[in-house]
């Protein structure tokens, strides 16, 4: 249920609102922006009585948000979020290009990629420093050391930094070196972590689970946002399918679904989806013409040495090529669809 206030509410009306329905024993959450500030109701057992909050003053109508993801929807918030990561805005029709290794693997090539990526258009740099393996004998990441190298590219190239937090134990870690706490596929549903993130101050990365639907994901988001942390960005990553011609599928209809369904920011990751690098461009240009804000992706400067996911990280050559095309279609998207 959305408490929508007219538009010339005063603070104290909404306090107004906001107490009433807390003392009916719901939680308010007031989301302000836009052209109006409306009270998104929450954790009500079964319907609530849209005539107690009709009659107080300045309410200007009680609409119910018919979805089962409540803070995350459009109909709580017709207008997009943008995220700032360090001066970087996220959702606001710039498409932001976040890039690097897997894996930071060692100071002096995380700081070489690093340079290469920024040269050739990349906005925000990606390394994992804990790596979620499906073998326990592969490269687990360099941890708290990969981290303090992810500093060092910050304060060298003056880049914001994303990295994984892939459990509750080191989520604190992340958060103190990270720009963007990203959570992994394999985490989506991990309950914990994402109430972990939801008390975060950072912004978080939300991957699509390899198995979830749109709405056990924009769920996930929702666990963040009902924490108190209303900076999620989403990201997918292709999902499980019997092709073996790829890694994953890149699901291109979740872009414009999700864009309809939520007002939060969406990148597309194409490097976990192909696998392959030579996917990786054309599946980028895919997820731009069908109007995503952004992609990360993983760029090696010596691929073939890589110790995670060599065989899709694309070559400097390749990323650069990719920027360039990028761009151009994005400038059509913004012309063809006034966005
Ligand atoms: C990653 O981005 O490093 C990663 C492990 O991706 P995903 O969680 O999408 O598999
Ligand atoms: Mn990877």
């Amino acid at each position: 249920m959305l408490v929508v206030m007219k538009k010339n509410a005063a603070p104290e009306q909404i306090e107004a609102a906001v107490s009433a329905i807390e003392n009916r024993g719901l939680t308010a959450r007031p989301i302000p922006g836009g052209e109006r500030v409306a009270i998104c109701i929450l954790h009500n057992r079964g319907a609530v009585d849209a005539s107690l909050f009709m009659q107080l003053p300045a309410v200007k109508e009680v609409i119910p948000v018919t979805r089962p993801f409540k803070l995350v929807s459009r109909e709580s918030q017709p207008f997009d979020t943008i995220v700032d990561v360090g001066g970087t805005p996220i959702g606001n029709g710039h498409l932001v290009v976040m890039a690097g290794p897997c894996a930071i693997e060692s100071e002096a090539g995380a700081l070489e990629i690093a340079q290469i990526v920024k040269e050739r258009g990349a906005h925000i740099f990606r390394g994992g420093a804990f790596k979620p393996r499906t073998s326990p004998y592969a490269f687990q990441g360099l941890g708290e050391e990969g981290l303090k190298i992810l500093a060092k590219v910050r304060a060298e190239t003056g880049m914001a930094v994303v990295t994984e937090a892939i459990d509750h134990e080191v989520f604190d870690l992340v958060e103190h070196y990270a720009d963007i706490v990203q959570i992994g596929a394999r985490n989506m549903q991990n309950f914990s972590l994402l109430r972990r993130a939801g008390k975060s101050r950072k912004p978080v990365l939300l991957k699509r689970g390899m198995a979830a639907t749109i709405e056990e994901w924009l769920m996930a988001a929702e666990y963040i946002m009902e924490g108190g942390n209303n900076q999620v960005i989403l990201c997918e990553r292709g999902v499980r399918t019997f092709a073996s011609h790829s890694r994953n599928t890149l699901d291109l209809s979740a872009i414009p679904v999700v864009r309809q369904e939520s007002h939060l920011p969406i990148i597309v990751d194409p490097s976990h989806a192909a696998g392959f690098r030579d996917q990786v461009v054309p599946l980028g240009r895919a997820a731009v013409a069908v109007g995503c804000h952004g992609l990360i992706v993983e760029v090696h400067n010596a691929p073939e040495k890589a110790l995670s996911d060599g065989a899709q990280s694309l070559y400097p050559d390749q990323f650069l090529e990719l920027c360039r095309q990028i761009e151009a279609i994005s400038s059509v998207y913004k012309t063809a669809t006034n966005y």
